[in-house]
């Protein structure tokens, strides 16, 4: 049998459902799956994305067989319909849409109102009794077309659209302000205009023939595919460039017949904040391009559809209900209403922030819609999303001296929460410039409205502030879905891109000045203001507010909880002070995965240097007695944030020249405080230099060379561990050799550590338990770990130093080229974020099994950059080690990664 490339849905019965995504995208699975389960959804079908595939394998051509299926799966929307495609009587109208598996908003191509020509459009005006709708939507089509599928479109932002400027003549000559004010002559003269257009650039006729229009529009919507902001947006979200777009082809319902019609687009709930209750746009009399565009800005479907169409909003109500219930998750739907019907294009789970995925998750559980284990799914909330939480917000304190200080501006739509200030940028290519100069400079992207193209620049900026569009414009879907600080709508913006300034009611700003929004509220301020702590850090971190007062507090507390029944994976952190050992035992962590000691030295530097520029033992054994108190308080204080849970300490792992005095002055005043000639110290400075001081004289290689200072760590650790243990609170060592990679090395330190620790307990008449162990952090420790284990208690991975002696690619030194190797596919991450799973992965996965395999219950962990990363913590847990350590502000983050792991591959 020939392969099926062409899936009918109409008539309540389709050929597909929601589970063929991969073949259908996501719209045509889920129109398939709307009309399966009898909601109104004009017919229509939708060729698979083995077709895309096929197209760009094959030099842009189709299988043979798909021209038969199509023209069958036509006749069959004709009888759906009743109307005939190119009728001269009752003429169907059809759009012609793309649709990948994971949704791309904007990214890929659509064509509307396919079928007219000079001879339908008679037609329709009669069949329809409306002349001006029907001369509308040939206007609309001719320029969509052309733009479209005849490459019109311009390239570039300063490009003048061919259609955009007869249509600007047109209404300017009409003396009208919109384009629904234009009379039906006027249309008429403007379909002529587009059409001279046409010729004019392309050298041929407007395609009268309705079938060389839908195909010219299928393939104009398998090459957006391949458009540069449709694999920039793929390369952000991690979607294969392998998996194709589908096409739908579906009957035209119409939203622009009279003023019992209407376009909307809509979220079942609120994807700002997750509060329940429709949240979308609609327009009365328009095509669904008018609410997405921003031209005009459309009515809320909350505030008024139910007063302005009772009848259309109950169905819709109905349907939205239907939807939640049947996807069990929040939708985010495209209906049109002709003459007081409702009808669906599109439903897909919908896109929302870090704030909204947790209410939604925690209200659809408390609904009964979803058990606790969906809640913790990773589609409806990715791990890196709760960042979004933890971040600042602003002060109400702060925006009241604002106000008063007559900052305020203005108000628009909330479409993205927090808290943005930053400098002005109005185009995104410029936005990504000064970000690339500099990755620390904060920029707030405004814009008259955002588009597709302008996906590289709002990637970059801390915000983005609008003056057009509704809460599901582009501006504002897409920032919901990066995380984005966002404030669409406000209207009161008069945005002068040639001047490079921003009017608000009198008051102009200019470029690289600073504006703040807020994206909880709208408001919109010139200059800085003060940010104060997020609810959740507030209620946990600073103790300022209390857990009662702050129901998001709640939602994140209860989904957390759900998250540490489930995760299998333990979480600690990586932490060097009581302070931020405290924070993040506040934020869940279940022990120190790495103190850092050369950390605890930037506080005594002048004794640590003393240390290190020692030439001899004696003078080395005196800055270390002056270090070794200053440890001991510093373990001490540890332990006791710690309260009884495990705490891996590292022994010193400097790269020297970290801590050497470089210049002149500095070395002079480091003399000066230690009585010794500054000659001297210079001398010892160039002696220490190191050409690659990484892969130089640090980690173990100190300690050994040096067993002196190990002794002295390992002393303070079990002085520190005895004072804390008589003070009445449990403490468990577990010393950290660092940068192993013979056995020999790990047995020579250990030796040391064992024999103060002895010395220790036998002074202080006390007796700890402790482990020794080891990172794992050079390709040889991954080889040799069956030897290691046999010394070492646990493995702790070092996955910064893993990833860089593993690539051969400096952790310091890679920024020059990473940029490039990702946006041109050479590697699909940052290795250095997320790990490198072929490469350093499958290092680990052999310290893994060669380590259990000589020790069954060695204990493993990993403390690199990577155990806050989501994709390395699922991959962590994938592996079989016991634990992740990262940095307070991800313990959340690797929990909730955790238990996503946990609950979709249980091990
Ligand atoms: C590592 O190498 O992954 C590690 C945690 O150690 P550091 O970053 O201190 O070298
Ligand atoms: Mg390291």
């Amino acid at each position: 049998m020939a392969t099926k490339y062409v899936f009918f849905f109409g008539n309540g019965k389709a050929d597909g459902n929601a589970t063929m995504k991969p073949e259908l995208g996501g719209k045509g699975a889920n129109l398939a799956e709307m009309t399966n389960i009898g909601l109104p959804v004009p017919a229509g079908f939708t060729i698979s994305t083995e077709v895309c595939t096929y197209y760009y394998a094959n030099d842009k051509k189709y299988p043979p067989e798909l021209t038969t299926q199509v023209d069958e799966a036509m006749s069959a929307i004709e009888k759906a319909m009743g109307k005939k495609f190119g009728d001269t009587t009752n003429p169907l109208l059809v759009s012609c849409r793309s649709g990948a598996r994971e949704s791309m908003p904007g990214m890929m191509d659509t064509v509307l109102n396919i079928g007219l020509n000079d001879t339908t459009v008679q037609a329709l005006a009669k069949a329809s009794g409306n002349e001006r709708f029907a001369w509308d939507s040939y206007r609309r089509f001719v320029q969509m077309y052309g733009d479209v599928v005849l490459g019109m479109k311009p390239e570039k932002k300063t490009d003048i659209d061919p259609f955009e400027e007869l249509l600007e003549k047109k209404k300017h000559a009409a003396k009208v302000k919109f384009d629904n004010e234009l009379s039906v002559q006027q249309l008429k003269e403007l379909v002529q205009e587009f059409k001279d257009a046409v010729k004019k650039r392309t050298g041929k006729d407007f395609p009268t023939d309705p079938k060389q229009q839908v195909w010219g529009a299928v393939g104009a919507v398998f090459g957006s595919w391949m458009n540069d902001r449709a694999i920039v947006y793929r390369r952000t979200y991690g979607i294969p460039h392998e998996w194709g777009t589908a096409v739908n082809v579906q009957a035209m319902v119409f939203g622009n017949l009279g003023d019992d019609c209407a376009t909307g687009v809509a979220l079942t709930r609120d994807g700002a904040l997750g509060t329940p209750g429709y949240c979308g746009d609609y327009l009365i009399n328009a095509q669904g391009e008018d609410v997405v565009a921003g031209i005009r800005t459309p009515e809320r479907i909350e505030e008024t559809l139910a007063k302005a169409m009772p009848k259309a909003f109950a169905e819709l109500d109905d349907i939205g209900k239907k939807l939640e219930n049947h996807y069990k998750d929040v939708q985010d739907i495209e209906f049109t209403v002709e003459r007081g019907k409702v009808y669906m294009l599109q439903t897909r789970n919908a896109k929302r922030t870090g704030f909204a995925a947790v209410r939604i998750a925690v209200d659809l559980v408390d609904e009964g819609k979803i058990s606790e284990k969906d809640a913790l799914s990773a589609k409806r909330l990715p791990a890196d999303d709760l960042n979004q939480l933890l971040q600042p917000v602003f002060d109400k304190a702060g925006k009241d001296a604002a106000v008063k200080n007559g900052q305020g501006l203005t108000k628009g739509i909330n479409a993205g929460p927090g808290a943005a200030t930053g400098q002005i940028v109005f185009h995104a290519d410029e936005a990504e410039q000064k970000y690339l100069a500099n990755p620390s400079v904060e920029l707030v992207l405004v814009r008259r409205e955002t588009t597709p193209e302008d996906l590289r620049g709002m990637k970059v900026a801390k915000g983005i502030l609008t003056a057009f569009g509704g809460a599901s414009s582009h501006a504002a879907l897409v920032s919901r879905q990066m995380g984005k600080v966002c404030v669409v709508g406000a209207s009161d913006l008069e945005i002068n891109y040639e001047a490079a300034t921003v009017t608000v009611n009198g008051k102009t700003l200019k470029e690289g000045e600073y504006i703040s929004i807020d994206g909880f509220t709208g408001e919109v301020f010139s200059g800085k203001v003060e940010t104060k702590p997020s609810e959740i850090v507030q209620v946990l971190i600073n103790k300022t507010m209390k857990a009662e007062d702050s129901p998001t507090y709640q939602r994140f507390a209860k989904l957390m909880s759900w998250a540490d029944k489930h995760r299998t994976l333990k979480v600690r952190t990586n932490a060097d002070t009581p302070k931020d050992a405290t924070s993040a035992v506040a934020f869940g962590a279940e022990g120190i995965g790495l103190c850092r000691t050369e950390h605890m030295f930037f506080d005594h530097v002048d004794e640590f240097r003393e240390m290190i520029l020692a030439s001899d033992l004696p003078t080395r054994e005196k800055a270390l007695a002056k270090l070794l108190p200053f440890q001991r308080d510093d373990f001490a204080g540890l332990f006791r944030a710690m309260n009884g849970r495990p705490v891996t300490i590292r022994l010193l792992d400097p790269p020297l020249h970290e801590f050497l005095p470089h210049d002149h002055n500095t070395q002079s005043a480091l003399a000066a405080k230690l009585g010794i000639p500054v000659d001297y110290i210079a001398k010892r400075v160039h002696e220490l230099h190191e050409s690659n001081p990484m892969l130089g004289h640090r980690g173990c290689r100190l300690g050994i060379v040096f067993p002196e200072i190990t002794a002295m760590q390992a002393r303070a650790i079990f002085e520190a561990a005895c004072i804390v243990k008589k003070e009445g609170i449990d403490v468990k060592p577990e010393v950290m050799i660092p940068l192993v990679g013979f056995i020999t090395e790990f047995k020579d330190q250990e030796k040391t550590i064992r024999e103060q620790a002895a010395k220790v307990f036998d002074e202080k008449k006390a007796k700890i338990d402790y482990l020794v162990g080891t990172m794992i952090e050079v390709p040889r420790a991954c080889a040799a770990a069956d030897q290691i284990a046999g010394g070492a208690e646990f493995f702790s991975f070092g996955t910064n130093d893993l990833t860089q002696t593993t690539l051969g690619m400096s952790r310091d030194d890679y920024g020059g080229f990473i940029n490039y190797y990702k946006e041109h596919d050479i590697v699909p991450n940052d290795p250095f974020q997320t790990i490198d799973q072929d490469g350093v992965g499958s290092l680990m996965k052999v310290g893994v099994e060669k380590g259990r395999g000589q020790r069954k219950d060695l204990k493993i962990g990993i403390c690199g950059e990577h155990g806050g990363d989501p994709a390395s913590v699922m991959f962590c847990h994938k592996i079989g080690l016991d634990y992740v350590s990262c940095s307070p502000f991800r313990v959340p983050i690797a929990r909730l990664a955790a238990a996503q792991i946990a609950v979709s591959s249980p091990r």
